[in-house]
C-alpha cells in the first residue's frame, strides 16, 4: 500500500503555488524532492522549457515512528503533472538511496529512457525483478565518454569519481543557461579499489570552461580534513587480520563492493576461506562479480556443508547487520538463530561500517551479546577499519575550487549539514547570495538576462513533497510475502498440522495429524514428532473453555508455542501451518 502522509517537521515560510502543466519559459529551474532534509530519498529534477530530465530516484528508509513501514519514496505528484515533459532518468551509482524507489515510480511517470554505469544498471536490474507494477525499463549503459542529447534544451555528460561502490559519476548537464555539475554521493580517492580514480584533470577543464551551478553531496559536509583511500583502509585491515587466530567474522554493507574486494583479497592472501552470509549479500557479490568489478577465485567462498571442517584460522565469515538490524546475519548469529553460525571463545567479530545515526542503541546491545557470547569486537571507532564513501571537508572545498562554480546548492543531506556545507562555500569565495541551501521541492530559478548574464535566485515556489510511504505487505505484489515464506521454507522447511475438534465442546477427536516437508524425516524423528502431538493434544485441550470452537485462537495457539517447541528441540524454525477441522 502507498500513503501519503505530511511530515511533521516545521517548514520555512513558504507558499505552495500550483504549478501550471506547462511552463515555456527560458529559465532553468533546480529542484530536489527528496535528500535535502533527510539522508536518503535522493531525487533531483533539472527543467528548462518543454523538457524535465531527472537524477536518481531513491528511498529513505522509515524514522521510528513509522512501525511496519519498509521505506519512503519521493512524491511523483509534480512529475505526473508534467509527465509528458520528462526526457530521461540518470542514476549516479547503485545504492537503495539512490536507485530504491524506482520500481514504484517508473510506472508512474511514463518509464522513460534511463542512463547509468554498467555496475548501476546490474544493481537496477536486480532491484526491479521482484516488483511485478514495474515496467521494463529501458536503460543505456554509460561511461566517462558518453555524451547524450535529451530532449531540446540538454546535453548531459558523466565525470567519473568515487565512493564506497564502483561506477559512480557526477553528471554534468549543459543548459541553454550555462553548465550544472551534480556530484552524486562522491569522495576523491587516488587509489579506490577495482575502480578508476575521480577523474581531477576533466574536473578542473569543466572548471576553466565555467560551471553555472554546482549540486554537491554534504553526507560528510560536518567532518573535517580529507577522506581517507579505500587502498588504505585494505592495508590496515590487512595487518588487523594478521594478528587474529581464531575465526573472522565481519559485519559489513552488502552495497560497499570495494571494501569486499579488498576483505576477499586478504582473505586469499590469508590462506583463509571466506562463507559469505546474508542474500543481499550474496545478490551483490554475484553481479559484481558477473560484470567485473569484484574479482576472485571461486575456490576463496565456502559452502555450508565445508565451514564445520574448516580450522578457525583458515575461516573468514562474511555478512551483514552491523548495524544491529534484527533480521541481518549478525543479530541472527546472536540470538542463536542462525542454521550454521554461532559464537564461541576466541572469535574477532569487526564492524567495518561506521554507525547510522539513530543506530547507535541496536549496535550497543549487539556489541553487548557479542562480548557475552566470548567473541571479541572490533569496531572502528577502536581501530581505524572503515573509510567513509564521502567527500569531508578539505575534499568538499578542492571540489568546489576546482570546479569554481557561479552558484552552489549543497544537497544529499540534513538541513544541518546542508548549511555546513554552505559554509565551506562562503569559505573558498563564493558569495552568500549565490548559495542556495534549499528544502525539498524548493525552486531555483536560473534566468538569462538582456546582457547575456544569469540571475539566480531561490524561489519561494514550492512543489509538493510529502511522505510517500511504502510497506512491503501492500505495494500490490505479494511477491514480497511469497518470498519472505519461500525463505523461512528454504531455511527450516514446513510443519502442517492438523487438528480436529468437537464443534460443540472444542474437545480434540483423535490425534493430531502431523505432515513435515523440508523440516525433518518424521520416521527418523518418531519421538520429536510425538512429543509435538502431545503438545498440539494439550494447546486444544487448555483451549479456553467459554469459547470451545475459536479456532483462530486454538491456530495461532498450534502455531507460536509449536514453533517455540520446535526450535528449543532443534534449532530450526520450520513454518507451522496449523489446520483446526470442526465436526
Ligand atoms: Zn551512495
Amino acid at each position: 500500500m502507498i500513503r501519503t502522509y505530511k511530515p511533521k517537521t516545521i517548514k520555512q515560510n513558504i507558499t505552495k503555488i500550483e504549478v501550471p502543466n506547462k511552463i515555456n519559459s527560458n529559465r532553468l529551474r533546480v529542484m530536489a524532492l527528496g535528500g535535502l532534509e533527510e539522508v536518503g530519498r535522493n531525487m533531483s529534477l533539472i527543467e528548462y522549457g518543454d523538457d524535465i530530465i531527472i537524477i536518481d530516484m531513491g528511498l529513505q528508509f522509515p524514522e521510528e515512528d513509522m512501525p511496519g513501514i519498509d521505506y519512503i519514496i519521493p512524491n511523483t505528484d509534480y512529475l505526473k503533472k508534467n509527465i509528458d515533459r520528462i526526457r530521461g532518468v540518470i542514476i549516479t551509482h547503485g545504492h537503495m538511496d539512490h536507485i530504491g524507489a524506482i520500481p514504484h515510480i517508473m510506472g508512474e511517470i511514463g518509464n522513460p529512457p534511463m542512463f547509468m554505469g554498467k555496475m548501476t544498471a546490474g544493481l537496477v536490474r536486480k532491484r526491479v525483478e521482484e516488483h511485478r507494477k514495474c515496467p521494463k525499463l529501458n536503460i543505456a549503459q554509460i561511461d566517462e565518454t558518453s555524451n547524450i542529447k535529451l530532449g531540446q534544451s540538454f546535453r548531459v555528460e558523466f565525470l567519473r569519481v568515487n565512493h564506497s561502490i564502483p561506477d559512480c559519476f557526477a553528471i554534468i548537464i549543459h543548459t541553454p543557461v550555462g553548465s550544472v555539475v551534480h556530484t552524486g554521493d562522491f569522495k576523491i580517492d587516488y587509489s579506490p579499489v577495482n575502480d578508476k580514480p575521480a577523474d581531477l584533470n576533466r574536473i578542473a577543464q569543466l572548471g576553466g570552461n565555467g560551471v553555472l551551478l554546482l549540486m554537491s553531496d554534504s553526507t560528510d559536509a560536518t567532518h573535517p580534513g580529507y577522506q581517507k583511500s579505500e587502498s588504505s583502509i585494505g592495508d590496515e585491515m590487512g595487518q588487523l587480520f594478521k594478528k587474529i587466530e581464531g575465526r573472522i567474522i565481519i559485519g559489513t554493507f552488502a552495497s560497499q563492493l570495494s571494501r569486499i574486494q579488498k576483505i576477499f583479497d586478504i582473505a586469499e592472501g590469508l590462506g583463509r576461506k571466506v562463507y559469505l552470509q546474508g542474500r543481499s549479500m550474496n545478490d551483490n557479490v554475484e553481479i559484481a562479480r558477473q560484470i567485473g568489478y569484484l574479482k576472485f577465485n571461486s575456490s576463496l567462498l565456502a559452502n555450508d556443508n565445508e565451514i564445520s571442517k574448516i580450522p578457525d584460522n583458515k575461516l573468514m565469515i562474511l555478512g551483514t547487520g552491523a548495524q544491529g538490524e534484527s533480521n541481518a546475519f549478525l543479530m541472527r548469529v546472536v540470538n542463536g538463530d542462525h542454521r550454521t553460525v554461532s559464537l564461541k571463545d576466541g572469535d574477532t567479530v569487526i564492524f567495518s561500517s561506521s554507525v547510522i545515526p539513530g543506530n547507535e542503541r541496536s549496535i550497543q546491545t549487539l556489541k553487548d551479546m557479542i562480548v557475552r557470547q566470548g567473541a571479541k569486537v572490533v569496531h572502528y571507532e577502536m581501530m581505524d577499519v572503515h573509510a567513509g564513501g564521502h567527500a569531508k571537508q578539505e575534499d568538499l572545498k578542492l571540489m568546489m575550487r576546482l570546479l569554481k562554480p557561479r552558484y552552489f546548492m549543497p544537497i544529499e543531506a540534513n538541513h544541518y549539514m546542508l548549511r555546513a556545507h554552505a559554509e565551506l562555500a562562503e569559505q573558498v569565495g563564493i558569495p552568500k547570495e549565490n548559495i542556495f541551501v534549499a528544502d525539498n521541492g524548493q525552486v531555483i530559478e536560473l534566468v538569462k538576462d538582456s546582457q547575456g548574464g544569469v540571475n539566480g535566485k531561490l524561489t519561494s515556489e514550492k512543489v509538493l513533497t510529502d511522505y510517500v510511504m511504502v510497506d512491503g505487505l501492500g505495494v500490490g505484489d505479494v511477491s514480497n510475502i511469497v518470498l519472505r515464506d519461500r525463505r523461512v521454507m528454504s531455511e527450516d522447511g514446513m510443519i502442517v498440522i492438523i487438528a480436529t475438534i468437537d464443534s460443540k465442546t472444542g474437545e480434540q477427536i483423535g490425534n493430531p495429524d502431523i505432515i513435515s516437508r523440508g523440516f525433518v524425516y518424521m520416521k527418523e524423528n518418531r519421538e520429536l514428532i510425538q512429543k509435538t502431538r502431545m503438545k498440539v493434544k494439550k494447546i486444544v485441550k487448555d483451549h479456553d473453555s467459554r469459547t470451545p470452537a475459536d479456532t483462530d485462537n486454538i491456530k495461532n495457539k498450534i502455531r507460536n508455542d509449536v514453533g517455540q517447541f520446535l526450535f528449543k528441540e532443534t534449532k530450526r524454525r520450520p513454518m507451522v501451518l496449523p489446520v483446526v477441522i470442526k465436526v
